[in-house]
C-alpha cells in the first residue's frame, strides 16, 4: 500500500502518517502539478535543444548528460512516534570537468533518484552559466522534514553523511542547504565529516556564521533573483513602482526575495505557501508576514492580523493567474505546467524554484510572450555565495555583507548579460535555451581540455 492513489486524503503532503495508517512514507510519486515528464526527461530535454543548435555529436552528450556517480544508501533511524523508520538518501554528482562538485541537500518525503539526478544536472550548468569553478551535484533524503524534530533531523543528517563522507570533502564534493535544509543542518554535516576527516569547513556550504558561514548566504538566493528582475526589468522598460510581484511560495527564497524586491518599491500583491494563499493590491508586506510566520502563525491566517490592509485568501490556482509583471515560483518543481500556464498573466516569469517550469508550459509561455528568466541563472545567486563562502573557508577570512552582496550582484549581471547577449544573437531563442548554451560549452571546453573520454 502506497503511492498516491493510495494515501489517506486527509494526511497533507509531507507529513508522516499517523501510525496506524500506513506506515510507507517514501517514494510517492511527484504530485505538484502535471508532472508531463520526470523531471530529469525536463532538464534532459532542455540540454537536447541546446545541444542541438550547438551540433553536438551524439557520444559526446552522453558524456555530459548523464551522471558521473549516484549513490544511494540506508538511513534508519528510530523516529519518536513510529519505531525504525527506513529512509532513503541519495547523492548524485552529475559533473566535475570544472570543479569541485557542488549543490545542496534536500529533506522531503517526495525526494527520488530521478528528482536528485535532475537537481544535479541542473547544478552543473549553473555553475558553469554563472562561470564559478564548480561542477554539479545534488542531495537529498526522502524524509518529511516538517514532522521530525531536532533530534530527529540530526541522526538522519549524521547518519546519511557517514555513508557519503566518502566521496565528500573540500575539494571533491561540497554540499549546501536546499528544500528544509538549512544553516544548523549543514552545522551537524561539517561536524560529523569533521569526526571522520578532521575538521574542514569548507566541505558544506551554508554553515552558521559562528561555524564560518558566509555572511549574506542565507538571503542570496533571493537576492540572486532581484538581480535577475533588475536586468529584465531594465530590458522590458519595467519600473519598479510600476511592478506587481506575485511569489509562490515563501520558504528561504520566495520570503528573502519578497523582502528585497520591495525595497526597491516592488508591491507584492499575491502571495502563498502549502497552507493557501494571500492576494492584496495595495500589497503585502513581507517583513510583516515573516514575523507572523515566526510567531508560529499560519500564512492564510495573515489576512486577519495586524497591518495586513487589504488581504484576502484565495486559492493557488487564483493565486497563479493573478496580473502581475512580476510571477516568481520559488516552491517545488512543476508548478507551472501545462494546465495553468495559459492562466499566467505575468510580464515575466522569474524561476527562484529548481525545476518550476515544465517544457509543455514552457512552450505555452514563449508562445504568450512572457520572459521566463530560468532557474539556472534566476537562482544561482545561492550558489554564487556558497562560492565565496568556500573561498573565504580555504583562506581562513571573512567579508563583509556589503562585500558579500556587490560581488553577488556584479557576478548576477555579467551572467544576465552573458546569457541575454547570445538570446538575441542571431535567430532570437528564449534565454533558457541562450543559458543552457553557455553552460553547455563551457562544460564541454573544461571536458576537452582535460582530455577526458578521447574528446580532444
Ligand atoms: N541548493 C541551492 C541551489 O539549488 C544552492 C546550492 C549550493 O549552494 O551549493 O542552487
Amino acid at each position: 500500500m502506497s503511492g498516491r492513489g493510495h494515501h489517506a486524503p486527509d494526511t497533507p503532503v509531507g507529513r508522516l502518517p499517523h501510525p496506524d495508517k500506513s506506515p510507507r512514507v517514501a517514494n510517492r510519486a511527484p504530485h505538484t502539478g502535471v508532472a508531463e515528464t520526470s523531471s530529469f526527461d525536463t532538464v534532459s530535454h532542455y540540454f537536447d535543444v541546446a545541444a542541438d543548435r550547438l551540433g553536438i555529436p551524439e557520444d559526446l552528450r552522453t558524456v555530459v548528460r548523464t551522471a558521473y556517480r549516484e549513490i544511494q544508501v540506508q538511513i534508519p533511524v528510530k523516529l519518536r512516534d513510529h519505531g525504525i523508520h527506513v529512509f532513503s538518501g541519495y547523492r548524485v554528482q552529475h559533473n566535475g570537468a570544472r570543479g569541485p562538485f557542488k549543490g545542496g541537500i534536500r529533506y522531503h518525503e517526495r525526494v527520488n533518484l530521478d528528482e536528485v539526478r535532475a537537481l544535479a544536472a541542473l547544478m552543473t550548468w549553473k555553475t558553469a552559466i554563472v562561470n564559478i569553478p564548480f561542477g554539479g551535484a545534488k542531495g537529498g533524503v526522502n524524509c518529511p522534514a516538517q514532522d521530525l524534530d531536532e533530534t530527529e533531523l540530526q541522526l538522519i543528517t549524521r547518519s546519511f553523511v557517514d555513508k557519503i563522507a566518502g566521496v565528500l570533502g573540500p575539494t571533491r564534493d561540497i554540499p549546501a542547504p536546499d528544500v528544509n535544509t538549512n544553516a544548523q543542518v549543514m552545522a551537524w554535516m561539517m561536524d560529523e565529516y569533521g569526526k571522520l576527516h578532521g575538521d574542514a569547513p569548507a566541505v558544506v556550504t551554508g554553515k552558521p556564521i559562528s561555524l564560518g558561514g558566509s555572511r549574506g548566504r542565507e538571503s542570496a538566493t533571493g537576492r540572486g533573483v532581484v538581480c535577475a528582475y533588475r536586468e529584465a526589468a531594465h530590458a522590458l522598460g519595467v519600473r519598479p513602482d510600476a511592478t506587481r510581484v506575485v511569489i509562490q511560495g515563501f520558504g528561504n527564497v520566495g520570503s528573502w526575495a519578497a523582502r528585497i524586491i520591495t525595497q526597491l518599491g516592488c508591491r507584492l500583491i499575491g502571495v502563498s505557501d502549502t497552507t493557501g494563499a494571500l492576494h492584496s493590491q495595495a500589497g503585502i508586506d513581507p517583513e510583516a508576514l515573516a514575523r507572523h510566520l515566526a510567531e508560529g502563525g499560519k500564512l492564510v491566517d495573515f489576512a486577519d492580523a495586524e497591518g495586513a490592509i487589504g488581504v484576502e485568501a484565495i486559492t493557488p490556482s487564483e493565486l497563479m493567474g493573478l496580473e502581475c509583471e512580476v510571477l516568481i515560483p520559488a516552491a517545488l518543481g512543476g508548478a507551472i505546467h501545462v494546465a495553468n500556464a495559459d492562466s499566467i498573466r505575468a510580464r515575466m516569469v522569474i524561476e527562484g524554484a529548481n525545476n518550476p517550469t515544465t517544457p509543455g508550459a514552457d512552450e505555452i509561455l514563449d508562445a504568450n510572450g512572457v520572459l521566463v528568466i530560468p532557474d539556472v541563472l534566476a537562482n544561482a545567486g545561492g550558489v554564487v555565495v556558497s562560492y565565496f563562502e568556500w573561498v573565504q573557508n580555504l583562506q581562513h577570512v571573512s567579508w563583509e555583507e556589503r562585500e558579500v552582496n556587490d560581488r553577488l550582484a556584479k557576478i548576477m549581471r555579467r551572467a544576465y548579460g552573458e546569457v541575454q547577449e547570445r538570446a538575441k544573437r542571431g535567430d532570437l531563442v528564449p534565454l533558457r535555451i541562450a543559458a543552457y548554451e553557455l553552460g553547455i560549452e563551457r562544460v564541454l571546453e573544461a571536458t576537452r581540455m582535460r582530455g577526458y573520454g578521447g574528446y580532444a
